[in-house]
């Protein structure tokens, strides 16, 4: 017997339709013999509906409330789970945050968890009951609903699996796993059987979205073994927890010791997310760059790639760095209004710029990794704006115009390519 979190996001539990097929995969698990929690999101769309109505009603309001009203989407969906599982013979009933109590911090709109209580939930396992928790929400210290994040019921499914002590944390979705890179731009990427917990939260925060970043950070604090998978297989035709055998469905993301055959380089992420900003003719002296970079950071901007050009007079240099996209236009405006004291010639910029990454645990171990990717770069006649690296992943900046002959050509470059 083992004891599992199932997690189902908002396209698995769309219709009644889809929530007994939801069921279905649950009452498989539960005739296994295991413990299960469920934790579900609200049907798709109906939680940006409901943000809508709040900015709607008041284009500042109170976050409280904002919580009190999105919240409400996955109540009405744990209720029709549990619904539908008693109606299917599974013993069952539905949770609330506030009822377990899934404890967060006072940051409303965007809480993390802070605790979560063990102890009637417990006495439900061993009675054999089917938890339905609501995913997304939890008590903040004020005795309010505070929400998570969007696609926080990701978070709450791996901090219930953590407090429980869970063999693993079934993440289903609408996708069969997690891919080299995205399918639509390589039509051969292929399904990662296995995943290291870093390189998914490179490739998370990278713009793969199959997982809320931030769920992955605690599945690897707590070990949590995540598999994502899809929820419309047939349930029937799916085998349990323990008796896949070499049917390993999904991808499992995991620690990377678990995983015996490492590629050097797993996935191709890509983010579009980015723009660039580059100043002309900046002194090169010390001092300079906390110029730029302090009236930033105190207006909260990111800041993520930097280059600084080396001056040919040992006077002057050029710097480019990049921003969100979301902050560009605030991060030029901040750049000219301390243009007298960073002292430049001329702030230029562009949003049409991309972030292809090649990540890999492997790299640690093998040379050559970026070397292959300038050489790949220079044969396609890339231009190569800024570089970063760190030890599990090589970024470059590009001209957004060659998002897909780069990501191609990489794929293929690293041996990703299905055969
Ligand atoms: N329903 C919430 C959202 O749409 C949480 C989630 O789906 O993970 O963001
Ligand atoms: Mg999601």
């Amino acid at each position: 017997m083992a004891r599992l979190v199932m997690k189902f996001g908002g396209t698995s539990v769309a219709d009644l339709t889809r929530i007994r097929n939801v069921a279905r995969h649950v009452k498989r698990e539960v005739e296994a013999g295991h413990e299960v929690a469920v934790v579900v999101s609200a049907m798709a769309g109906t939680t940006n509906q409901l943000v809508n109505w709040t900015r709607e009603a008041a284009a500042l309001h109170d976050a409280r409330e904002y919580d009190t009203v999105v919240a409400a989407g996955e109540q009405v969906t744990v209720g029709l789970l549990a619904i539908v599982l008693q109606d299917m013979g599974v013993p069952a009933r539905s949770w609330l945050g506030w009822q377990i109590p899934i404890r967060t911090d006072s940051s409303h709109a965007a809480a993390r968890i802070a605790d979560v209580d063990r102890t009637i939930l417990e006495e439900r396992f061993r009675e054999g009951q089917v938890a339905v928790i609501a995913g997304f929400q939890g008590l903040a210290p004020d005795n309010r609903i505070a929400t998570l994040g969007r696609g926080g019921s990701d978070t709450s499914a791996v901090a219930v699996a953590a407090a429980f002590n869970a063999d693993r944390c079934d993440i289903y979705t609408d996708v069969d796993g997690v891919y080299t890179t995205d399918p639509r731009i390589v039509p051969r990427a292929r399904r990662i059987p296995k995943i290291a917990y870093e390189e998914m939260l490179e490739m998370a925060s990278l713009g793969a979205k199959v997982l809320q970043t931030r769920s992955v950070e605690l599945a690897m604090v707590h070990n949590v073994p995540l598999c994502v998978r899809s929820s419309f297989d047939d349930p029937d035709d799916t085998p349990a927890m323990g008796a896949e055998g070499n049917r390993l469905v999904g991808t499992l993301v995991c620690d990377e010791d678990q995983i015996v055959e490492q590629n050097v380089v797993s996935g191709i992420a890509f983010s579009k997310d980015e723009a660039k900003i580059t100043l002309r003719r900046v002194a090169d002296k010390p001092g300079v760059a906390a110029s730029v970079f302090g009236p930033l950071a105190s207006a909260n901007i990111n800041v993520d790639m930097i280059v600084q050009n080396i001056s040919e007079d040992g006077r002057f240099t050029d710097m480019t760095f990049t921003v969100p996209v979301a902050d560009y236009d605030r991060a030029v405006s901040v750049i000219e209004a301390e243009k007298d004291k960073i002292g430049y010639d001329a702030v230029s910029g562009s949003t049409d710029i991309v972030k292809v990454s090649v990540i890999g645990v492997g790299m640690r171990s093998h040379a050559g990794v970026a070397a292959k990717l300038f050489k790949g770069m220079a044969e396609r006649g890339i231009n190569i704006v800024a570089i970063t690296t760190s030890e599990i992943k090589v970024s470059i900046l590009i001209d957004a115009a060659y998002t897909e002959l780069a990501v191609r050509t990489l794929h293929s470059l690293y041996g990703l390519d299905e055969e």
